[in-house]
């Protein structure tokens, strides 16, 4: 039996819709995550609908789907909530790294300059569309990883920290071809807090 309380909602954008600009345009946020992330919510309700999904959390509907079209709305549910939540306004005081973050990125970069490169890298490498993702173990050892159209790290029992969403959706009608670019300029507008509260 189906029930309106049991579908999943987008997540409330905790900004204004122009608030990321330049980095991300109002445009695209309307797009990304009017358009494109609402379908994924509105694909993942109908298709679970009476299903014995109904009612699982996202995580653990990401975690046990097999590939097809429940995994890639999930995924890309989960992603999408994760990617808009953790921006804050271009204009807002910076935030940064946790104590317990800045260690732990220390203990597996060596700085945190290098990890911004290995994203770089990932997001330049990554053929086709996907994300990447700053991920932890349960030790506490942060990783870089690249993942194919709605893959995420839940699926391999990592905590997802950071996303960067290499979609063209993501930057191409702001970046045009310069994804790279985009992906660097994004941590202008990370909430580290949001970052500290994933890691626990
Ligand atoms: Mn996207």
């Amino acid at each position: 039996m189906t029930s309106l309380f049991m579908k999943f909602l987008i997540a409330t954008l905790p900004y204004a819709p122009n608030a990321l600009e330049p980095v991300i345009s109002r445009q695209t946020v309307e797009l990304h995550y009017g358009v494109h992330y609402q379908t994924y919510v509105d694909k993942l309700n109908t298709l679970i609908a009476g299903t014995e999904l109904e009612g699982e959390s996202l995580e653990d509907i990401v975690r046990k789907a097999p590939e097809g079209p429940v995994f890639n709305n999930a995924g890309q549910v989960l992603n999408h909530q994760l990617y808009f939540t953790q921006f804050q306004p271009a204009d807002a005081p910076e935030t940064y790294p946790s104590d317990e973050m800045m260690s732990l990125i220390d203990r597996s970069f060596g700085s945190l300059e290098n990890m911004k490169h290995e994203v770089s890298k990932a997001a330049s490498a990554l053929f086709g569309s996907g994300w990447v993702w700053v991920e932890a173990d349960a030790d506490g050892n942060i990783y870089v990883c690249q993942y194919r159209n709605a893959d995420n790290p839940v699926r391999y029992g990592r905590i997802p920290l950071i996303a960067f969403d290499v979609w063209e959706h993501a930057y191409y009608l702001d970046w045009m071809n310069k994804r790279t670019a985009h992906v660097d300029a994004l941590w202008g507008l990370i909430n580290w807090d949001v970052i500290a509260e994933r890691l626990g």
